[in-house]
């Protein structure tokens, strides 16, 4: 999607701190980190949210969650625990509409969430 910001970091037209990259799949870390491990992982192809992305039925969300652990176990946090997020809509607090999981570790984590 032309004015997408996630579309735009995929296509490496705006910078990002990318640390894994699959062929489905890229991660970078969040602008504005909520926790010393905090990455965003979002597929290559343009999904608005979660629930666009499980109905496309093709295994990308599979992929997705396999590229979230993969950084859990890269960020050194697989072992204590981590978060993985998906704001699917605005009332849940979604603000960039291309699907993204928020990778979230390296702190205790309180339940339930803000
Ligand atoms: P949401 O609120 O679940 O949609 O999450 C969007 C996330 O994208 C927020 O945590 C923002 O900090 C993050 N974000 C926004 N712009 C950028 C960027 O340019 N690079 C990395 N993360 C971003």
């Amino acid at each position: 999607m032309n004015d997408c910001l996630f579309c735009k970091i995929v296509a490496k037209e705006v910078p990002a701190d990318v640390v894994l990259e699959t062929g489905r799949a890229l991660a970078f870390r969040d602008i504005n980190p909520q926790a010393p491990t905090h990455v965003l992982v979002v597929p290559r192809a343009h999904y608005e949210n979660a629930a666009a992305l499980a109905a496309a039925d093709d295994g990308l969300a599979d992929d997705l969650l396999t590229a979230c652990h993969a950084v859990a176990v890269q960020e050194g946090v697989a072992g204590d625990g981590y978060r993985v997020v998906l704001n699917t809509g605005p009332g849940a607090g979604q603000t960039v509409f291309h699907v993204h999981a928020h990778v979230i570790g390296g702190r205790s984590l309180s339940w339930p969430p803000g």
